[in-house]
């Protein structure tokens, strides 16, 4: 768990960080989760400082479920190609309740990120509430992603 810090309170982040967070946590608003009334939000800031957010969409055929986190990145590739991502922040929370509760990044999600880190040559720093309830700040998807798998084995 190379270079990831942990922070007991949201405050302790630097205030893009915050920022992102609450930007993360507005988007479950457009949360579509019937099933499992988990309402998760993801918000990612390019370099220009603009800002791109999803939120997990549900189906009735539970595999063709998609993370918010995804939701976000298909949407900065589709909508803004050029611009390369900086950080995404992921909150979740439970339906009809403020309150945050623990969630990080799915495997798929963070393999995913990983892709978006290898095309844009830069580093995705992630924030995330992790189980403990502290926040989690990793400084790219690899370092939550260890032994991966990449184009250079494709290539290899
Ligand atoms: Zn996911």
């Amino acid at each position: 768990m190379k270079g990831i810090e942990f922070f007991t309170s949201l405050e302790d982040l630097d205030s893009e960080s915050k920022y992102l967070a609450h930007k993360a946590k507005e988007a479950t608003a457009h949360s579509y989760a019937p099933y499992s009334k988990f309402c998760v939000g993801a918000a990612s800031v390019f370099e220009d400082s603009s800002i791109i957010s999803g939120a997990n969409q549900e189906n009735a055929a539970y595999p063709l479920c998609m993370c918010a986190e995804r939701v976000a990145l298909y949407a900065a590739s589709a909508l803004h190609p050029e611009k390369r991502i900086m950080k995404m922040a992921v909150v979740a929370h439970k339906k009809n309740h403020k309150d945050l509760v623990p969630a990080t990044s799915c495997g798929s999600c963070r393999q995913v990120l990983l892709e978006f880190e290898g095309r844009q040559h830069q580093p995705i720093e992630v924030i995330m509430l992790g189980p403990d309830k502290k926040w989690i700040k990793a400084p790219s998807a690899a370092s939550l992603l260890p032994f991966s798998f990449s184009k250079e084995a494709l290539d290899g």
